[in-house]
């Protein structure tokens, strides 16, 4: 028997979401340093005293989105096991080296591909992959996830979301298995890092909160949900994130999944020209505007 879900892959990544330190220098640094575009300025909207900034490749796709929940308390918390470990875009390996220049950080090579890797202000370690099939900046080319049993992941990955396992790789402190999506989505792979000693994750900044992947359309989300409660995985009902409808579990190596939709898109509140310039508030919390703003550091945007 073959179910009808599994003949349709997840459309690579949708977004990554981390925790970091005060909103502004997280600002500073995304768009100042790194050159990605603000797309969004909201707030958390489990825990509106915070913003939730969203930063993308310039014309916002799913695929390129890399969204902060903002602490300003400059707390730290720990990469380990159960997290995602960080994200990766991808540059044309000609344009490697510029970017080490500007951002620091040291080359390494992983599955015959230079990695440069570069931790931001707030600890989070992200990555820049040379990849010859890279599209605009700001697009993701993967994602590493800690995990202590790679097994129970990589059969969500491969039975559910359309992976194929295509390699392990020696790394230092630990092997790496990497997954990858037919066709060319943005961020179409996934990799499993398993450290020889093992540390486990601490939420805060400067560690990523969820992984966010894409689904095709509201039915393919469905489909899903109903393939992963079939295994006997906890999947949220449909919740209204504003500017996508999601669903979330914690995949058994404990990192929290997400899966989204790409509508109704990040212009559904500002013009796609003018996006990220003004506090955009779900309808939920019009109403305490001001006294949601009198709890926000100003921000000052570029
Ligand atoms: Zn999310």
């Amino acid at each position: 028997m073959s179910d009808p879900q599994l003949k349709t892959p997840i459309a690579g990544l949708h977004h990554v979401t981390a925790i970091s330190g005060p909103a502004q220098e997280n600002l500073d640094y995304y768009t100042g340093v790194l050159k990605t575009r603000l797309i969004k300025i909201t707030v958390n909207f489990d825990a509106p005293q915070m913003y939730h900034l969203y930063f993308g490749a310039q014309d916002a796709r799913p695929g390129s989105v890399m969204t902060f929940f903002n602490r300003e308390d400059r707390g730290q918390g720990q990469a380990g096991a159960g997290a995602a470990l960080a994200y990766a875009y991808a540059v044309a390996p000609a344009d490697l080296p510029e970017w080490q220049a500007m951002l620091g950080g040291s080359i390494s090579t992983r599955f015959g591909a230079q990695v440069l890797s570069v931790t931001d202000p707030h600890g989070q370690v992200f990555e820049l992959i040379a990849d010859a099939e890279a599209g605009p900046w700001g697009v993701f080319h993967s994602v590493t996830l800690w995990i202590e049993d790679p097994a129970p992941t990589a059969a969500i990955l491969t039975e559910v979301f359309g992976y194929e396992f295509v390699g392990e790789e020696r790394g230092a402190g630990g092997r790496r298995l990497r997954y990858m999506l037919p066709g060319n989505a943005a961020g179409r792979v996934v990799d499993l890092w398993c450290a020889d000693a093992p540390v486990k994750a601490r939420p805060g900044p400067g560690t990523i909160h969820h992984i966010a992947f894409r689904a095709r359309d509201a039915a393919h989300q469905e489909a899903l949900r109903t393939a992963l409660l079939a295994r006997g995985e906890r999947v949220t009902e449909v919740k209204d994130r504003q500017y996508f409808r999601s669903i979330y579990f914690r995949e058994p190596g404990g990192v929290l999944f997400e899966i989204a939709t790409d509508g109704p898109g990040f212009d559904v509140d500002e013009p796609m020209d003018r996006l990220g310039r003004a506090l955009k508030l779900p309808p939920q919390y019009e109403a305490e505007r001001a006294q949601i703003e009198a709890r926000l550091p100003a921000l000052k945007i570029a």
